[in-house]
């Protein structure tokens, strides 16, 4: 039997947020409905932030109670701050990720706090949500580890400074992000053994984007790595509103592909996976989809592993 890979998926809230239309709550919800019913077990379906910020997230509160009904799905719900912590709460999210971004000038104009100030937010996001009745996983993504388009070079020491802040603030899990698409391969295995050897197993996925080509070159090097959580964008939707030049994330086709051909089980079928594209066209109509398995179908030759 393969060994089992986690897929999530993150269109419903990275890809939307960039988006030039804002998708129709109802398309929205058969959207994430169809991403389920293909087998992904987590989709990040929205962000609690204000929506005269990002206006494609103002129906993130319906959305979540409404995907939290979907069977065997963890819904996931990004919140920049303790008041969008307790949001995702109220609203019965399954686990809350809470972006901090490693380098200061992105950490400033995505949040408007000092990545310390953000790890000291996160640590009242676990204080809170800690004393509440219903238990709710808390992720805490390390956002431009890889490099910046505002800051350029970001040093891994400052990663390994914000990544054992986290864990010390009492997350369950941490994910390094490449969120604007600058990672390369060899960067991909030092920094996660750099982290890894400073947070050990709570270091547990990677989001990354694929700007220069290179985002399932990166997620394969992860995957050497050991690492067996990945977030992905159906159709390679996405980007960073406040970080110019990022652009879509790895495309959840491709990198299910990718991952069942090489034996690595991901639970996701394919077909259904590729049907769910034109819910999404249906919901953007004006928005360029990617990814070859959208574009050239599934190879006769692929084998799901076993
Ligand atoms: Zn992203």
């Amino acid at each position: 039997m393969g060994e089992h890979v986690v897929v999530t998926e993150v269109g419903p809230r990275d890809g939307l947020q960039i988006a030039k239309a804002i998708m129709p709550t109802p398309i929205k919800a058969r959207w994430i409905a169809a991403i389920a019913a293909a087998g992904v077990t987590e989709i990040e379906v929205g962000s609690f932030v204000p929506p005269r910020l990002i206006p494609q997230m103002a129906d993130t509160p319906e959305i979540v109670r409404g995907a939290v009904h979907l069977p065997s799905v963890t819904v996931l719900a990004l919140a920049p701050n303790l008041r969008g912590a307790q949001d995702a709460y109220a609203n019965g999210a399954h686990r809350v990720v809470v972006p901090v971004s490693v380098s200061a000038g992105h950490s400033q104009s995505n949040l408007n706090r000092t990545p310390a100030e953000q790890v000291g937010e996160v640590a009242r996001i676990v204080a809170w949500l800690r004393q509440q009745p219903r238990p709710v996983g808390i992720e805490a993504a390390c956002s431009t580890a890889f490099g910046c388009s505002i800051d350029g070079v970001v040093p891994p020491s400052a990663v390994l400074a914000v990544a054992s802040g986290l864990a010390a603030a009492g997350v369950d899990s941490l994910s390094l992000a490449d969120t604007v698409g600058y990672a390369h391969p060899a960067q991909i295995r030092t920094l996660v053994r750099a982290v890894r050897a400073e947070v050990g197993g709570k270091l547990q996925r990677l989001h990354l984007h694929d700007t220069m080509g290179l985002g399932l070159a990166n997620a394969l090097a992860g995957i050497e790595e050991g690492v067996r959580q990945f977030d992905a964008a159906l159709a390679g939707l996405g980007g960073c509103p406040f970080a110019p030049g990022a652009s879509g994330n790895i495309v959840t086709e491709d990198l299910v592909f990718m991952l069942e051909s090489m034996g690595f089980a991901t639970g996701i079928e394919l077909d259904k996976l590729i049907a769910a594209r034109s819910i999404l066209a249906e919901g953007l109509p004006g928005e360029t989809l990617r990814g070859g398995l959208g574009r050239a179908g599934i190879p006769r030759t692929f084998r799901a592993a076993a």
